[in-house]
């Protein structure tokens, strides 16, 4: 028999001990008074206890469990302790959840958890942002009610979660979304979410520089070859051999030039190839440029200098000199012969450096510009091979423009002309009449 029950004995002992008492001392009408008032008692505090638990019971979690009194002391002690251990359990699962969520809000994923009848249960702030949910609404839904693309509901009715479903997001059909889903306990699944749209879009990138650079090569290899054939099967007169193999030169040179504005590109985006920090001397890079022009108009053209205010620029003389030259290399065999090409260097009233080639070529209608500069876009393919083009040159003057903290600015009139400029910004370029390092700058003509 435990304490309580032997304590909770005790005063009806009493009554019952009192009321034999009385009934061999004073009869039993005495006895019976006694015992029926002892009874009462008894009974009027068990209820009283009874009630003030019962009121506990009903009211507020958070109510104090009642004071007792007799028996009821250590019951009521008893419930207090256990309610008190209760409460602390029931605070460090709290503090568990409130770590849960607040892990489950820095993840950059979104993450939904579903019942095993696929409803949501909990979605995170990043998945309410991705899938378009709204987690305190839409708990309890079917989470194909919300997440509607056919790619997600083919994924989960396959069942095969071991890759993901890569879907266009509900909300911006640009971006692309990886969703995933996880099963854990008793049928409960995680759908991870996760946005991908760069990553799809450098992977596409890569797939269409790779189909690009294969099509570039193979077009003079597939003349290389054919000719080769030709020489090897046929007895030619020289005059005929001398054409074919100079046709065959040709097609070579033209891989050599893709192949090295390829080695360029790949160069000028590698970072193992931090810029160097040279004194370049524009006045010598724009007279070397001129040079270059002349060279390759081979007459055809007027090629004009204005040389501008003397100046030196910080950073790579090669890379300023292989992008200019791309510019005023364009601006010859995009204009016909008779045409003018003018060369020139200005410094802007804030400071930027400018080294800009205009020529009154063929220009370029206003809706092809801003694609002009991304890898292999030309606007006339054929003129372009024509003259040798690789369609890799504007992406490295960008590049290169780019590296000095600078942009390639490009404005053009189909028809009428175009001008071509390197921006180079204010920190970066050093007037002459402030030059102070005796260092010789590098391209300074001898
Ligand atoms: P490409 O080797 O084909 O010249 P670029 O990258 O240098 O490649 O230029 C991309 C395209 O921009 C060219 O194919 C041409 O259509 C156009 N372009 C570049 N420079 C000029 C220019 N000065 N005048 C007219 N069109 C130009």
């Amino acid at each position: 028999m435990t304490p309580i029950v032997r304590r909770s004995l005790a005063w009806p002992a009493v009554v019952a001990a009192l009321t034999l008492a009385t009934l061999a001392g004073a009869g039993s009408a005495a006895a019976l008074a006694v015992g029926g008032v002892g009874a009462v008692a008894v009974v009027a505090y068990h209820l009283w206890h009874l009630w003030r638990i019962a009121a506990w019971a009903a009211g507020p979690p958070d109510a104090r469990v009642p004071d007792g009194y007799g028996v009821w002391g250590p019951l009521l002690t008893l419930i207090h302790r256990r309610v008190r251990a209760r409460n602390v359990y029931e605070q460090d699962l709290r503090n568990v959840i409130a770590r849960f969520e607040a892990a489950a809000s820095a993840m950059p994923d979104g993450v939904v958890v579903l019942d095993a009848a696929d409803r949501i249960e909990v979605a995170n702030p990043r998945a309410q942002a991705l899938l378009g949910l709204d987690a305190a609404h839409d708990r309890g839904q079917p989470i194909v009610n919300l997440v509607r693309q056919p790619g997600f509901l083919a994924y989960l009715e396959a069942g095969d979660f071991g890759d993901v479903a890569l879907v266009p997001s509900g909300r911006e059909p640009a971006r692309m979304l990886a969703l995933q889903l996880v099963p854990f306990a008793a049928g409960r699944k995680l759908l991870m979410a996760r946005d991908v749209t760069e990553r799809e879009a450098v992977a596409r990138m890569r797939r269409e520089f790779i189909a690009n650079v294969s099509h570039e090569l193979k077009t003079p290899l597939t003349v290389i070859a054919g000719f080769i054939e030709t020489l090897q099967d046929l007895e030619l007169d020289p005059a005929q051999r001398a054409r074919f193999l100079g046709l065959m030169r040709e097609q070579a040179h033209n891989m050599q030039r893709l192949v090295a504005d390829l080695l360029t590109l790949s160069a000028l985006e590698s970072e193992d190839h931090p810029l160097v920090d040279e004194e370049v001397d524009v006045a010598a890079l724009l007279r070397a440029a001129a040079d270059e022009a002349k060279l390759l108009s081979r007459g055809q053209h007027a090629v004009d200098v204005d040389a501008g205010p003397a100046a030196i620029v910080h950073g790579s003389h090669d890379e300023l000199a292989s992008a200019y030259g791309n510019l005023v290399s364009n601006a010859i065999r995009y204009t016909p012969s008779g045409g003018r090409v003018a060369l020139s260097w200005r410094i802007g009233p804030d400071g930027t450096g400018v080294l800009a080639v205009a020529d009154t070529g063929i220009g370029i209608a206003a809706e092809y510009l801003p694609r002009l500069a991304e890898r292999f876009y030309r606007v006339d393919r054929s003129r372009s091979r024509a003259t040798g083009g690789t369609g890799l040159g504007l992406a490295i003057v960008k590049h290169v423009a780019l590296r000095h903290g600078g942009e390639l600015a490009i404005e053009s009139e189909r028809g009428r002309g175009s001008t071509f400029a390197i921006r180079l910004p204010a920190s970066r370029v050093v007037p002459a009449a402030s030059v102070t390092s005796s260092a010789a700058p590098r391209g300074t003509a001898a």
